[in-house]
C-alpha cells in the first residue's frame, strides 16, 4: 500500500505578498500595516509616555519661570478689578493676565503690553481658554 502524493502545485510563487495575503482592504500597503503595528508596540507606547512625561517638564519649567517672572499687579482695564498680573518672561516679553476675567495682553514693554491689553477690551480674550 502507498501513501497518496499530494498533487503537485503549480502555483508561481512570488517574492513580494499582495495586500490581500495580509487580509488588507482599501488603500492599506504592508507599509501602512507595518507602521500601525509599530505605532501600538510596547516601544511605540513607552516613546508616548517618554514625550508626554517631557512635555509636562516643559509644562512645570514654563509655570515655574512664570512664577519667577511676576513683576507685580494691576488692575484690569477690562474688568476693573486688581487681579490683572504682570509677568516679564524676557527683557522684551511682558505678559498680562487679568486672573478675574481672563483678560490680556502682550508686547516689548510694560508701556506696550498694557497698550494691547487696553485695545483688546471687549474682544472676548481670555487666556484661561487658550490651548497649550
Ligand atoms: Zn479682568
Amino acid at each position: 500500500m502507498t501513501t497518496p502524493t499530494e498533487p503537485a502545485d503549480d502555483t508561481p510563487q512570488t517574492s513580494h505578498p499582495t495586500p490581500g495575503d495580509y487580509g488588507i482592504r482599501g488603500s492599506a500597503t504592508p507599509e501602512s500595516l507595518i507602521l500601525e503595528q509599530l505605532s501600538q508596540g510596547p516601544k511605540a507606547q513607552a516613546c508616548r509616555r517618554s514625550k508626554a512625561a517631557l512635555h509636562q517638564l516643559i509644562r512645570d519649567a514654563e509655570q515655574a519661570h512664570k512664577a519667577r517672572s511676576r513683576v507685580g499687579t494691576e488692575t484690569c482695564p477690562q474688568c476693573g478689578q486688581p487681579h490683572l498680573a504682570h509677568y516679564r518672561l524676557t527683557e522684551r516679553f511682558h505678559l498680562l493676565e487679568c486672573a478675574h476675567c481672563g483678560h490680556h495682553g502682550r508686547g516689548t514693554s510694560a508701556t506696550a503690553a498694557r497698550a494691547d491689553a487696553e485695545s483688546g477690551v471687549d474682544s472676548g480674550r481670555d487666556w484661561r481658554g487658550a490651548t497649550d
